[in-house]
């Protein structure tokens, strides 16, 4: 079956030294892709460039023509992207395919937002003058993406990179480079011209990454990875101020109060928390719960994630699949013990099928000073806090150098606001376990980056304005 769905690939993997992509689930290989060296990733960056000037010239509508015959042929080949992505990943199924739509819908998006890069005529200061700004292509661009969403972390860059008259050299991450490969092949059969849009497999990524910021060609990158290696990006990128977006880690919390309705409260951990086995950066991180109604939330909450399945992510009875490779596991399962040493409680899961799997796991009993709560879990662990008011509430929910997202619960208008409003994060959401779309701006602020991606603030990431004064006009 592999062979066949990898077949169209047949030119980007090599029977000889490569990047080995493995199965989570069992641990075999799949296939080995070629990977690029320095120079050739130089090539990519001036080919890249090379296509833009006539991309750039082309009318936004063009532009926007190839983008949605893209977005219909990921579409079509949805459900081969998605087994892809179930074998390199992990994820379900059910999951993968959630996650090739929410991709293609980026591309589909931005296809047309790219109509809408208006600039703008501005009321003179002079009466001889006038003054107006233009919205222009940033050039040619980079891209450093993640593991945990491997076609839609691309998509989201690559399609307002594009539809703002850019190009885009992508590094994927080592572990997910053949679903890149994949959206790579049907945007050129798209007609999106080779070389403008590249997908750059390598097994050095400290390479790219130094490459991407010292190329002189490189006006700007967008990264989405660990706050780690986005300090190592922004550190670099300042040898020529490349322009940078980062997506960084998260710790999110997720607060429930005493009139929120415990129901929607916990079936919307099962999609915050445990969605994508809990890898993903807008996870629930920390779920804090309000003394009076602690005991009655854990009640809802074990029952639900008790009923949650580990399993191979090709089998449609799993809700779970593995994480990402057995380390993974063996780190979220390292801060699971270590929780349990300083006095947490396990409540349901807690171990696994070993390798890379770990069953959804609820802990009580958990307190601000444990590792579980200080790091990104990045596994199907919910940790439960307690708190007593709003003061409180808040006070632990910013308690960390990360601000990405945030989950509420309540139903008090007043304290919708109040929260919603003093959360140190880029993106709330109230009475709802799920935040991401194509639609609305995905960012953080504090350690979790800069920037935004989706929306029309996500193709404002791609373009400079220029502002232009045009003098002696007379009065
Ligand atoms: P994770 O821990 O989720 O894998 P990383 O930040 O390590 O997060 O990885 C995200 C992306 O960053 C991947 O594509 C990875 O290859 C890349 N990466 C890792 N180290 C570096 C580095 N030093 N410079 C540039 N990119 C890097």
């Amino acid at each position: 079956m592999t062979c066949d769905l990898l077949a169209p690939l047949a030119d980007r993997l090599t029977s000889g030294a490569g990047l080995e992509v493995y199965n989570p689930g069992d641990g075999t290989l799949i296939a080995t892709v070629g990977i690029c060296d320095e120079t050739e990733l130089a090539q990519m960056i001036v080919a890249a460039d090379h296509a833009r000037s006539d991309w750039a010239r082309r009318t936004a509508q063009e532009r926007a023509d190839l983008l949605r015959r893209w977005h219909a042929l990921v579409l079509e080949h949805l459900e081969e992207l998605a087994e892809i992505v179930t074998l390199e990943s992990g994820k379900p199924l059910a999951e993968a395919r959630s996650e090739v739509r929410y991709g293609a819908g980026f591309i589909e998006w931005f296809a047309e937002e790219g109509k809408r890069a208006y600039g703008e005529i501005i009321p003179s200061h002079h009466s001889g003058k006038r003054l107006l700004t233009l919205r222009q292509p940033v050039g040619t661009c980079a891209a450093i993406t993640p593991w945990n969403f491997p076609v839609a972390m691309i998509t989201r860059k690559v399609a307002p990179a594009l539809a703002a008259g850019c190009s885009m050299v992508v590094k994927p991450a080592e572990a997910t480079p053949l679903s890149a490969l994949f959206l790579e092949l049907l945007a050129h059969r798209a007609g999106i011209p080779v070389g403008l849009f590249a997908v750059a497999p390598t097994t050095d990524p400290a390479m790219a990454g130094r490459v991407f910021c010292t190329h002189p060609l490189v006006r700007k990158l967008s990264f989405t990875g660990s706050t780690r290696v986005g300090k190592i990006l922004m550190a670099q990128a300042a040898h020529q101020i490349t322009r940078l977006s980062l997506e960084l880690g998260g710790n999110a919390p997720f607060l429930v109060f005493d009139d929120a309705d415990l129901d929607v409260a916990a079936d919307a951990v099962l999609v915050a928390k445990f969605r994508n086995a809990g890898q993903t950066c807008v996870c629930a991180n920390r779920i804090l719960v309000q003394d009076s109604v602690h005991d009655a939330f854990v009640e809802k909450l074990v029952a639900r994630v008790a009923r949650l399945k580990a399993g191979d992510g090709r089998l449609a009875e799993t809700d779970i699949g593995p994480l990402i490779d057995a380390g993974a596991a063996r780190r979220v399962g390292d801060l699971v013990r270590r929780a349990v040493e300083l006095g947490a409680e396990v409540r349901c899961g807690g171990t696994g099928a070993g390798g890379a799997f770990l069953d959804p796991t609820v802990l009580t009993g958990v307190h601000a000073g444990m590792p579980i709560v200080q790091s990104e879990i990045f596994g199907p662990v919910a940790p439960v806090m307690r708190f007593t008011d709003e003061a409180e509430a808040i006070a632990l929910a910013n308690a960390t150098p990360y601000g990405l997202a945030a989950y509420m619960f309540a139903r008090d208008m007043g304290r919708v606001w109040r929260v919603m409003e003093a959360l140190e994060c880029g993106m709330v959401a109230v009475n709802d376990g799920a935040l991401s779309t194509e639609v609305a701006p995905f960012g953080g602020i504090k350690q979790s980056g800069l920037g935004r991606e989706g929306s029309r603030h996500g193709l404002a990431e791609y373009l400079d304005i220029k502002y232009a004064m045009l003098g002696a006009l007379g009065t």
